[in-house]
């Protein structure tokens, strides 16, 4: 790297963002022998992959498929994703010594800490010769004609990791006094800024902006992996903590996955996976019993005598049980329902229906669905088309993993895809 006199930097490689995709791309560019220079407002590395999986890091998941995977463009996940599979993660992990573990669904957890993830790439890093700019404000973005200009500036107060409003726009550098901005210059820019989602770790939207500025459309961000929210009225308001298997349905897409209620609503996996198909306005439908069949149940002779609630508390949470059961044939016999009383015992535990209020937002997603659309985008480089040498690489592309690693993934995919040509 180069300082002029004028201050600015001479660099190969520009990476605004150093977390999990400007990482892994960084890393890979600087094998080629690319000098490559990192900025973040962050003053650490990988914030994101050191919270990941409750602290253990999710990194990968052994069924790697693009269906795993939403956005504008299904397909556009496949070519990267081809090109780094979930082994080629175990291999990098495993050689750098970092225990992992194998859980349900085939997702890879560290056995220790996300840090160790976070530290192997960031060392990796360094090895290389990357170059870390951390603690720094982006104030600007431009192309002069034949590279890229960015300008710097230390991120206001100390601890400060957040400076979304930030306009990515040209400015002056050379201000003078404390903070004055300094200029990088490199052919090659990628973003790789991440999501709006989880704005505590210093999320923001400032890729979608840079984005929009090069002329590509973005698709409006929303939280997705996040807590639904119930309307007011919705019956099962009061059973926070009672957690149990179900299937959740929605858009035509159904998860059997433990189900927890929360104060606002429903949350756990199968909530969380559903999130990320559900639109507002669209209902959810829960299926409490899954894999069982309540009709053939009160078709048992022995169950004939029992109450309803009786059959019911056998089979699901007792508190559960009794807001699901109609309060009119909560206390007869199953022996003496009629066909229509069987009938709304079915529907209420294998179809109850509702219409969520919204998601817990952005402060509870553990991603944003949409983000920079990917038809001008290279799915084999993660180059833009509108702009050469400008790359997008991670979650400010419009491509959102299910949970189960698949954002981690998809995040080193990129990242890697776009390092080998950036
Ligand atoms: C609580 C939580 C748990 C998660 N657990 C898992 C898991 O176990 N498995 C999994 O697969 N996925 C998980 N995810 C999702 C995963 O962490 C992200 O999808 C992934 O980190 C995205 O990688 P990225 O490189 O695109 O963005 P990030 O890793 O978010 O990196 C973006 C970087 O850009 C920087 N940045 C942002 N705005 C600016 C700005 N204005 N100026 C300068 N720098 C900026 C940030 O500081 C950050 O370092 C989790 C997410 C959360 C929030």
């Amino acid at each position: 790297m180069t300082r002029t006199a004028t201050d600015v930097i001479a660099t190969d490689v520009i990476i605004l963002g150093a977390g999990a995709s400007g990482l892994f791309c960084a890393m890979t560019a600087a094998a080629r022998g690319r000098r490559v220079t990192l900025v973040d407002h962050a003053r650490a590395t990988g914030r994101k992959v050191r919270i990941a999986g409750g602290g253990k890091c999710n990194f990968t998941n052994l069924e790697m498929h693009a269906k795993h995977y939403v956005g504008g463009n299904p397909h556009f996940p496949k070519s990267a994703l081809a090109r780094f599979t979930p082994w080629d993660m175990v291999s990098l992990v495993s050689e750098n010594a970092i225990a992992w573990e194998e859980r349900e669904h085939g997702q890879l957890f560290c056995l220790h800490a996300a840090d160790d993830v976070a530290d192997l790439l960031e060392r990796r890093c360094r090895a290389a010769g990357c170059r870390f700019l951390l603690g720094q404000r982006v104030e600007g973005v431009e192309h002069d004609g034949t590279a890229f200009v960015v300008t710097i500036a230390p991120a206001q107060a100390p601890g400060s990791d957040t400076d979304s409003d930030a306009e990515p726009g040209p400015q002056a550098a050379g201000r003078g006094g404390p903070g004055t901005p300094v200029r990088l210059r490199a052919a090659s820019l990628v973003v790789a800024t991440g999501s709006p989602a989880w704005p505590q770790v210093g999320a923001t939207d400032i890729g979608h902006r840079i984005a929009r500025r090069f002329g590509h459309a973005v698709a409006p961000p929303r939280p997705v992996l996040a807590p639904l929210a119930m309307p007011p009225q919705w019956p099962l308001h009061g059973l926070a903590g009672i957690a149990l298997p179900a299937r959740v349905t929605t858009a035509g897409v159904s998860f059997t996955l433990p189900l927890l209620f929360t104060h606002r609503g429903i949350s756990g996996p199968a909530a969380l996976q559903a999130s990320c198909h559900w639109q507002p306005g669209a209902p959810v439908e829960i299926d409490f019993l899954p894999g069982e069949n309540l009709d053939e149940m009160l078709r048992v002779p022995e169950h004939g005598k029992l109450l309803a609630r009786t059959l019911l508390g056998r089979l699901l949470p007792t508190r559960l049980a009794d807001r699901l059961v109609p309060p009119d044939i909560s206390d007869r016999r199953i022996a003496e329902l009629s066909r229509t009383a069987r009938a709304a015992l079915h529907a209420a535990v294998h179809a109850h229906a509702a219409v969520p209020a919204g998601t817990e937002g952005m402060r509870k997603a553990e991603a944003a669905a949409g983000g920079v659309r990917v038809d001008r985008i290279s799915s084999r480089s993660m180059e833009s088309a509108l702009r050469p040498g400008l790359f997008f690489t991670g979650e400010v592309l419009d491509v959102t993993g299910q949970l189960g690693g698949y954002n981690l993934h998809w995040a080193w995919a990129s990242g890697k895809a776009a390092g080998e040509v950036a």
